[in-house]
């Protein structure tokens, strides 16, 4: 058994308290991965302290070669994908073929990175008055204190991460505490690649003790978090008490809308995919999903029997298709939902309990589980579960479709299925939510486009794409006069003839 360290001042390091935790395989409980630390303030204190100097020695290497060390960290991640990604399934449990995207996230995020070094963007716009320049231009913040969830290990810290030291900020980072041995990985290569050893602080442990000593430290002025949002509200309070600039990427409860007129076999494919895939736990999981009166019953017909041939197992065995959740809370929670659904008068039409398929041993597994007759409103239909539960809703019409599809306290992805370009594009621009994808499923980003949600998915800010480099940096704006007179803005200006 393998006890693992923090890396906080240029060194792998063990908690203050001596105290660690232990990090088990979700498929196999039995498996024991690791011990890590189990940290709290004076670590983090002593992390942010040695960010700072990390900080000032990272400012001012030129964004350039501060984007060649990415370049390194995306070949060495390339070339360390498959055994990266072994380590993550083992960990966190989705099968292979998911880890394995979630790795190629992390690379393909990595070169965008490293050409954005010989971009980052400003503006240089005319002046008002004649013999003087305009112009803005990025300045890195500090330190940055990024908290990660657990569904995707490698991607999420990633999104965060490249382009916050890109920008030329330092980093302290926490990984969710079910993954932290892939958080350990992200950190080892980030040093092979030739990161100054104190521009990245790792601190493992608890949201409660180590993610809220970062969120509450008065030297980390930017915080990073993606979670739920019930902890982002925890997360957004402090933030906004301490004038801390935040980004929060929080729940989604996703729909999939299937209209009558769609391609079928391909909207059932994105059903499954949508709704099992990772589980059911990822932030843009189909979990409602939305069928047209005419299609309603076929579709579902074809839609359980899918469902029920779908392999429940160990992500690293060939076939698998469904995965373990990540652990006991989860799988509680998605059980208490399950009574809500029945209690509130849904029909449950497959799965809705743990597997008792004993060749699966000691894991985590639940049955894909779906639910029809769901109305709008219902708890099932308004809250996120997050983990393998379908909720159906019938609608007679588009118009009433988009009202169901609106109709949550979330904003993160949509997805609609259908024939008529026109109703295609009224989706694009009618759904209440950052993502809307035109058949296709709910899930599937693409590393160099803005990912985020509206309502209370997010706080208006954006990862992935061009547009994080905005929150990563400081915009800076510059005037220099040549004129060698004194010339009033506002007041000397838009003259056709110098005086
Ligand atoms: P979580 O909110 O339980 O934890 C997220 C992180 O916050 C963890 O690292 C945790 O340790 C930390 N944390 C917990 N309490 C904290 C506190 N008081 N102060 C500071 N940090 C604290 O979420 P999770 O279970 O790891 O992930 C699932 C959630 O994440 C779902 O709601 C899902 O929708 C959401 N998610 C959102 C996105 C997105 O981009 N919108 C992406 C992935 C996951």
């Amino acid at each position: 058994m393998k006890l693992f360290n923090n890396f906080i001042g240029g060194a792998w390091v063990p908690p203050d308290a001596g105290e660690f935790f232990e990090n088990r395989n979700p498929a196999d409980r039995d498996d024991l991965i690791g011990r890590f630390p189990m940290s709290g303030p004076t670590d983090v204190d002593r992390a942010v302290k040695s960010a700072k100097r990390g900080f000032e020695q990272w400012r001012t290497t030129p964004a350039p070669a501060r984007g060649d060390v990415l370049r390194i960290v995306g070949d060495i991640m390339t070339r360390r994908k498959e055994e990266i990604a072994d380590a993550m399934t083992r960990e966190m449990g989705k099968p292979l073929t998911e880890t394995r995207g979630d790795v190629q996230e992390g690379i393909d995020t990595a070169y965008y990175a490293a050409s954005e070094g010989r971009r980052l963007f400003g503006h240089t716009v005319p002046s008002e008055l004649r013999n003087k320049w305009a112009m803005s231009f990025r300045r890195p913040i500090g330190v940055a204190g990024l908290i990660c969830p657990f569904n995707f290990p490698m991607a999420i810290p990633t999104w965060k991460m490249f382009p916050a030291l890109v920008c030329g900020n330092s980093c302290v980072f926490k990984p969710a505490e079910d993954v932290p041995h892939t958080g350990t990985i992200l950190v080892e290569i980030l040093l092979e690649a030739g990161l100054p050893p104190e521009v990245i602080q790792l601190v493992h442990g608890t949201g409660e003790e180590a993610g809220a000593a970062i969120v509450e430290h008065p030297d980390v002025p930017l915080i990073s978090f993606t979670g739920s949002t019930e902890t982002g509200s925890i997360v957004g309070a402090t933030c906004g008490r301490m004038h801390k600039r935040l980004s929060l990427e929080m729940g989604g409860k996703n729909a999939q809308i299937v209209m009558d007129d769609a391609d079928l076999d391909l909207a059932l494919e994105g059903a499954l995919w949508g709704a099992f895939g990772t589980t059911g736990q990822r932030c843009t999981a189909t979990s409602r999903l939305i069928l047209q009166k005419g299609i309603h019953d076929r579709f579902l017909g074809m839609l359980v029997d899918k469902a029920r041939a779908l392999k429940l197992g160990d992500g690293r065995t060939k076939g698998t298709d469904v995965g373990p959740m990540i652990n006991e809370n989860a799988l509680e929670k998605v059980e208490r939902y399950i009574d809500i659904g029945l209690a509130d008068g849904a029909d449950l039409l497959c799965g809705g309990r743990r597997s008792g398929d004993t060749h699966l041993g000691r894991g985590n597994f639940f049955e894909p589980t779906i639910f029809a007759r769901v109305e709008a409103g219902y708890r099932l239909e308004q809250e996120e579960i997050f983990g393998p539960v379908l909720s159906v809703i019938r609608v007679s019409t588009a118009d009433e479709a988009f009202t169901v599809n609106n109709d949550v306290r979330y904003g993160l992805s949509s997805s609609i299925y259908t024939r008529d370009v026109n109703t295609a594009f009224r989706a694009l621009s009618d759904l209440d939510n950052g993502i809307t994808y035109v058949n296709a499923p709910t899930i599937g980003a693409e590393a160099h486009l803005p990912f985020g949600g509206v309502k209370q998915t997010g706080n208006g800010h954006r990862e992935g794409g061009w547009q994080v480099y905005e929150f990563y940096s400081e915009t800076k704006v510059g005037y220099a006069d040549f004129s060698g007179t004194l010339q009033r803005a506002q007041i000397d200006n838009y003259r056709a003839t110098p005086d």
